[in-house]
């Protein structure tokens, strides 16, 4: 299984192809200055080639991922296509599968960011016109932060304007958060849901987050990628009062402001030569000013936030850098980092300046060994990030499209099964059953005969015979027959009647006293293998199984499965389930779950005791 990733950016198209097993690469591709005469395709470790003329974004991608899927081996391996997304508003809060509607709804999104959806839906339509038979997964990168109380997402306005759905916080960098976030916990060997981080995503775009316990619950950025840090081109944070202020005072228009804070800012603006803060640190350390300011800056803001965040958390047990800047530069982590010791965590400078993050998934600690809050640096990796979510996905809609297939479900009434030298005990020497109609799984059949069920309280007069004879006597009753009876019989799978209690059967020819082999059978699946490879289960498993559409909707928890060749596919429950469900003739059930499979664990044991020949 090998998944696509397709990160569309607005002037940048990055694709890839990871092995699910490994998340290791089969090919990777960028094109950049998409959309312009100068647009370049580059395969990983090759000199970039100019694409043809003047190429929009629909005929580059198209170009490119041909010839992405011609250099694979086995193009036929791709099972999925995982998409990028910058906004999903607050409509999309997890990674979905693409289809026309989801399609729609992100193009609705693109008045929230005009740069990014259209260009991640011309991936999309893109790579759904080349790959219309596999499943496309869009993984949304404010996802992440749905979790954010209200509290953290509203913005103080007017309150018709403060709970406008399309006016709040979102935040960004959604799946680099979440995915950081996780290799820490991962990194200190602990669950997310016991940890309160603080991770950095300082890349060109920039922000922080505070995961508590596994959720966003605040985030730098907001409505827009705008708000929070200083970033590569963008101001962040700044007082409202100033824009207006501009527009009075310096002529702005509102296109004006917009380039002005999101392309001229940041590091960019601060320092004069542009948004690479490896050049901004080389010049810095020459003497410049701007560059030294633009450094102080962006490590004052960090700082700020990390103390805001631990305070919203009331304390904080990591925090985490991460992107370009995060991982790479030692100077900005020591700005940041220092002088944190109030919130316990202090820094090992030695340690920060010789880190060098390992190739592939990494983090590496830069806190002291005694440092109460630990300092980390993480490679984030968005793309494998998708590539997971997006095979998840599909692994879950498989699964949801196996169970879908319906089970017909059969009530059996209580009845009884014999051995021969049972039958001609009840019936005479020589007796055989005789078949009055046959049962659903092959071979099975009611007998014409009955016999009379004695209990200590009371009897059945007529519990029918199935046939054909087996190894062992055995008689199936529900519940409310066991309590009209006076007895109390195990819940057991058929043939487990090892230390079920007894009953006086009573035939035309005699009587039987059996000593043990009344049981309220285990309700259960009977399947084929071709079956059990359908919906994903093994014999012996217990799942679930969700009964529908009816007036009495029930979940069957603890449903074993038996597989053989020879049965058919059916469920078999007792009068009482049935009841319970109020299911006539002609129900089917669903599959709905093989979470079960822990508890089979146990109840395997009680299952090991089974003669399996006895059925
Ligand atoms: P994007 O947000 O575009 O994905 P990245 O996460 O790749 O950005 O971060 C890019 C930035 O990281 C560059 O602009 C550069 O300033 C910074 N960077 C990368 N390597 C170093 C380094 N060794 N030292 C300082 N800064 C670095």
């Amino acid at each position: 299984m090998q998944i696509l990733v397709i990160n569309c950016g607005s002037s940048s198209l990055k694709a890839d192809v990871r092995e699910h097993a490994t998340g290791e690469y089969v090919a990777k591709m960028v094109i950049d200055r998409v959309g312009s005469e100068a647009a370049t395709l580059r395969f990983e470790d090759e000199e970039p080639t100019p694409l043809p003329g003047e190429v929009g974004h629909k005929e580059a991608l198209e170009i490119s991922l041909t010839r992405l899927l011609q250099r694979l081996s086995d193009p036929e391996a791709i099972t999925a296509i995982g998409h990028r997304v910058v906004h999903g508003g607050a409509r999309f809060t997890r990674p979905v599968l693409i289809d026309d509607q989801v399609e729609a709804a992100i193009e609705e999104l693109s008045a929230l960011a005009p740069l990014h959806n259209p260009a991640n839906l011309a991936g999309i339509r893109a790579a759904r016109a080349l790959l219309p038979s596999l499943p496309h997964v869009a993984v949304f990168d404010t996802a992440f932060h749905a979790t954010l109380p209200r509290r953290a997402r509203v913005y103080a306005l007017p309150h018709e304007l403060a709970e406008d759905p399309g006016l709040r916080r979102f935040g960004f960098h959604g799946i680099s958060h979440a995915y950081v976030a996780r290799q820490a916990a991962n990194y200190l060997d602990a669950d997310m849901r016991d940890l309160r981080l603080i991770t950095c995503h300082l890349g060109n775009g920039a922000s922080v987050c505070a995961v508590e316990f596994g959720r966003s619950i605040e985030t730098s950025m907001g409505l827009t990628p705008l708000e929070g840090l200083v970033m590569g081109t963008r101001s962040g944070d700044i007082d409202p009062g100033l824009l207006f202020h501009l527009m009075r005072e310096y002529d702005y228009s509102a296109e004006e402001l917009d380039h002005l804070l999101n392309h001229k800012s940041g590091l960019a603006g601060l320092s004069g030569i542009g948004n690479d803060l490896r050049d901004i640190e080389a010049r810095a350390a020459e003497g410049d000013e701007h560059c030294r300011l633009a450094i102080q800056v962006f490590a004052h803001r960090v700082r700020k936030y990390i103390g805001a965040y631990a305070a919203i958390m009331g304390g904080v047990d990591a925090i985490v850098f991460t992107a370009g800047i995060g991982e790479n530069s030692a100077l900005m982590r020591h700005r940041i980092a220092q002088r944190l010791d109030f919130l316990g965590a202090r820094h090992d400078e030695d340690r920060n300046r010789e880190l060098r993050l390992p190739s592939g998934p990494a983090v590496e600690r830069i806190s002291t060994p005694h440092s109460r809050t630990h300092l980390l640096v993480a490679r984030t990796d968005e793309s494998r990030a998708i590539a997971e979510a997006t095979s998840l996905i599909v692994l879950k809609s498989d699964a949801v499209a196996r169970a879908q297939r319906p089970i017909p479900v059969a009530v059996s009434a209580r009845h009884i099964h014999l051995t021969q030298e049972a039958v001609e005990t009840l019936f005479g020497p020589g007796y055989q059953l005789t078949p009055r109609n046959d049962l659903s799984q092959p071979g099975q059949f009611a007998a014409e005969e009955t016999l009379r069920v004695v209990g200590p309280k009371n009897e059945f007069p007529a519990v029918r015979i199935l046939g054909p004879t087996r190894s062992l006597n055995q008689l199936e009753i529900s519940r409310t027959d066991e309590f009209a009876l006076g007895i109390d019989a195990p819940v057991r799978a058929s043939g487990d009647v090892a230390n079920s209690p007894g009953i006086l059967l009573v035939g035309p020819a005699g009587e039987l006293k059996l000593e043990q082999g009344v049981i309220c059978a285990w309700r259960h699946i009977h399947m084929t293998p071709d079956d059990a490879a359908h919906f994903g289960v093994h014999d012996r498993d217990v799942v679930e199984v969700a009964i529908t559409g009816g007036d009495r909707d029930l979940t069957f928890g603890d449903v074993l499965v038996r597989v053989k060749d020879s049965y058919r596919l059916e469920m078999h429950i007792d009068t009482d389930e049935g009841n319970a469900a109020n299911l006539g003739r002609g129900a089917t059930g669903t599959l709905i779950s093989t979470e079960g499979r822990a508890q089979l664990q146990r109840r395997a044991t009680r299952y090991d005791t089974v003669d399996a020949a006895a059925e």
